[in-house]
């Protein structure tokens, strides 16, 4: 973050213009919409501009003492030289400057914005692509409704009384999120503020009505945030405490809604932060409290990510849950890889194994792994890469095999290194591929060379 975005409250506050043409106006007028005092400093003053109520034009040259009783300063003239006065002489004083499109000379910059007032949103990409930010408060601007503005207004009505009778914070937003997202807003929004009412009053009537905690187990895929679901980023943006794990990607993290709780529960190998059954009893916690808790986990939760065994705690607890699938690493990285895993040439079938057993070993079905004309996906398999390789070689499988280790597929640190059942151990070594890794064998793999695609920059 360059800059941190503040909301100012400029009522009754006077604040400095300097300039007097279009761009000076168009400040003025967003100062003026705040409820602010503008005084507007130029030699030349737009007619319109100095008629405005709240606008004490002052038809001269800057100068210091314009800046007197001032809280906040725009220079919005077209003479570099006396940006650079304003700016320097406004900052000398600690007061905060804008100069227009000249952010050297700024000690705060303007956001675009979206208003639906009470409601606002404030646009900035920190001076890098004000077309950008435009762009996209444009986007926003069809998605929410004019009508928001009545329905934050009427938030604002019942905020107080809420707050005295619904105590808990956690419980108060679920209130106030159950209200916002369901008919209480459809009714807002079609104008029929009395029903609304009524229902809202109906809802504090009983605690029973506020919604009790939850979890929301939800795959966040093998990396890459734009392989989300759309329910998962929903939920995500909802929870009140984010689980994670090792396996889930920082920038997806950073997805979550920001105010939520963020508790890391480990996992690399044999390193296990918290062991399972200390998850599962930390999930039951969290949603006793009234919490809504996203357990979020890499790829699918259902696919060698124990989240079947979270669930059965919960049900057993009778706490609400919801499971959302994720692209499993084998999908995700597959396709990123270029290595379609049934490819009709090579593969009539595709299997997953784990190559991590609960007791360390790798004891898998090797005359089922080494038949002809599959696909094998190992997950956890790097570190028994060796006995992999030799187990199926001495299963009939030719040495020639091609096999392939994706390191950190679909990320930006992916990396594909290929070779056979004979040669990858030896290349593997020499390589240090970095975990998560995922190990394909089969015919199949060959397409990596022709049909990859990523960053140019991949490894
Ligand atoms: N539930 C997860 C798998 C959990 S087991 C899923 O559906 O993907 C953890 C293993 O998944 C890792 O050891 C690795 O083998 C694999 N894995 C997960 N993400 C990966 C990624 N981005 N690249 C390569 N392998 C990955």
């Amino acid at each position: 973050m360059n800059y941190l975005p503040i909301f100012a409250d400029v009522r009754n506050k006077l604040c400095l213009v300097v300039g007097g043409g279009e761009v000076a106006k168009r400040k003025a007028g967003v100062l003026l919409e705040a409820g602010a005092k503008v005084r507007v400093v130029a030699p030349q003053i737009d007619d319109e501009l100095a008629g405005q109520k709240n606008v004490e034009s002052v038809v001269a040259r800057f100068e210091a003492s314009h800046l007197d009783g001032a809280t906040l300063v725009i220079a919005a003239t077209n003479d570099r030289e006396v940006n650079k006065l304003v700016s320097g002489l406004a900052q000398a004083r600690n007061l905060p400057v804008n100069v227009v499109d000249d952010p050297e000379l700024c000690s705060f910059i303007m956001p675009a914005i979206l208003d639906r007032s009470p409601l606002m949103v404030a646009f900035s990409s920190g001076g890098a692509s004000p077309v950008l930010t435009r762009l996209l408060r444009g986007k926003l601007e069809t998605l929410i409704p004019q009508n928001y503005s009545r329905l934050a207004a009427f938030a604002e009505r019942f905020r107080e009384l809420v707050k005295t009778r619904v105590t808990n914070p956690a419980k108060r937003r679920i209130f106030w999120e159950n209200a916002l997202e369901g008919v209480v807003a459809e009714k807002v929004l079609t104008g029929d503020e009395s029903s609304a009412e009524a229902m809202l009053q109906q809802m504090l009537a009983s605690e029973d009505n506020i919604q009790r905690g939850e979890v929301y187990l939800v795959g966040a895929g093998p990396g890459d945030p734009d392989l989300l679901t759309f329910r998962a980023l929903r939920l995500m943006q909802k929870a009140d405490v984010v689980v994670y794990d090792n396996l889930v990607s920082k920038p997806i993290v950073e997805m979550t809604r920001r105010d939520a709780q963020r508790i890391f529960v480990g996992k690399k190998r044999d390193d296990h932060t918290l062991r399972q059954e200390e998850i599962n009893e930390l999930l039951v916690r969290l949603a006793k409290e009234g919490k809504r808790v996203l357990r979020l986990k890499g790829g699918d939760p259902f696919i060698f990510g124990r989240g079947g065994e979270e669930i059965e705690t919960l049900a057993a607890e009778n706490i609400p849950f919801q499971v959302v699938p994720g692209i499993t690493a084998a999908s995700g990285v597959a396709s990123y890889a270029g290595i379609p895993l049934t490819h009709r040439d090579y593969a009539q079938s595709c299997m997953f194994v784990t190559g991590n057993l609960k007791d360390g070993t790798m004891n898998l079905d090797w005359a089922a792994l080494s038949r002809p004309k599959q696909t094998v996906v190992v997950y956890m398999g790097l570190h028994g890469l060796n006995t992999l390789c030799a187990k199926l070689i001495e299963h009939g499988m030719p040495q020639d095999t091609p096999i392939a280790i994706v390191q950190q597929g679909t990320t930006q640190n992916q990396r594909v290194i290929t070779g056979t059942l004979a040669t990858l151990p030896g290349i593997a070594e020499r390589e240090k591929p970095q975990a998560p890794t995922l190990i394909i064998v089969g015919g199949v793999v060959t397409l990596h060379k022709k049909l990859a695609w990523f960053h140019p920059q991949q490894k």
